[in-house]
């Protein structure tokens, strides 16, 4: 997996993918992730890569030109072609569902915004899709970028130890996680549920799928709605 990261901030970027799980991945060649600065494309002699809307009204807009030159020049970098992205909050709310299916692309373009967004005429040129991560609204497309880089990375091959490690966690299978407990057994008085010092696997999984049942109902009604109807569907209900 590739992903190419344009941004006016390379830097914000570049020092989150460096830290962690993300940059152990990154320095094994488990992953390839390029920070691409936009300004580098401009032909503005002022270096500029914004102007005020047309039409009037507050901000900046971020011009075509740069954005459309970078993408054309990371593009030619490599004949694995790109499935281009624009961080928005108009586009579709991200989903763990949905960041499955893009693990499976090899290149991914991701193109972040800022200032009041960027004109149109090149997100109809070059995007396939738009992508919000939540119903608000963050000053740029660096945040959203990064999380939705460091969601696809950790389902790639040699990322995690093994699928074993995403596969139980919360939304994987349309659930939320069971509670986690560690060292001590007691703590300010509070002991760890018994079932899971048993050392009895069968136990501890049906505890385990019980709590999950159980959380997903009580804090996402909608989730645990929509598994039971596909499990109705499957035959299993
Ligand atoms: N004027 C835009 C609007 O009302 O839809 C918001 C622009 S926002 C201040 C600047 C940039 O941040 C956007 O171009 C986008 O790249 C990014 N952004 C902001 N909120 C986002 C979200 N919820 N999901 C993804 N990207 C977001």
């Amino acid at each position: 997996m590739t992903i190419e990261i344009a941004t006016l901030f390379p830097e914000m970027c570049e020092a989150v993918l460096s830290a962690s799980i993300i940059g152990r991945a990154r320095a094994k060649g488990a992953i390839t992730v390029n920070c691409h600065q936009i300004r580098d494309y401009t032909t503005d002699r002022h270096n500029r890569v914004d102007d005020s809307p047309f039409g009037g009204g507050m901000g900046m807009v971020m011009q075509a030109q740069p954005v459309f030159d970078c993408w054309k020049a990371v593009a030619a970098q490599s004949d694995v072609p790109m499935h281009t992205i624009y961080l928005s909050p108009k586009g579709r709310t991200l989903t763990q569902q949905r960041v499955r299916e893009l693990a499976e692309l090899p290149r991914l373009f991701l193109l972040c915004g800022h200032y009041e967004g960027i004109d149109q005429r090149v997100l109809d040129r070059i995007c396939d899709e738009e992508i919000s991560v939540g119903d608000y609204v963050v000053t740029g497309g660096e945040l959203p970028a990064l999380i939705l880089t460091d969601a696809v990375a950790r389902m790639c091959e040699n990322v995690l130890p093994s699928p074993d490690a995403y596969e139980e966690e919360s939304h994987f299978n349309g659930l939320l996680e069971y509670p986690q407990y560690t060292r001590p057994e007691i703590w300010e008085g509070e002991a760890v549920p018994p079932v899971l010092l048993s050392g009895h696997h069968k136990n501890i999984a049906a505890w385990r799928r019980e709590q999950s049942l159980a959380v997903t109902k009580e804090r996402r009604p909608d989730l645990y709605a929509k598994w039971s109807k596909e499990q109705d569907g499957k035959g299993f209900l």
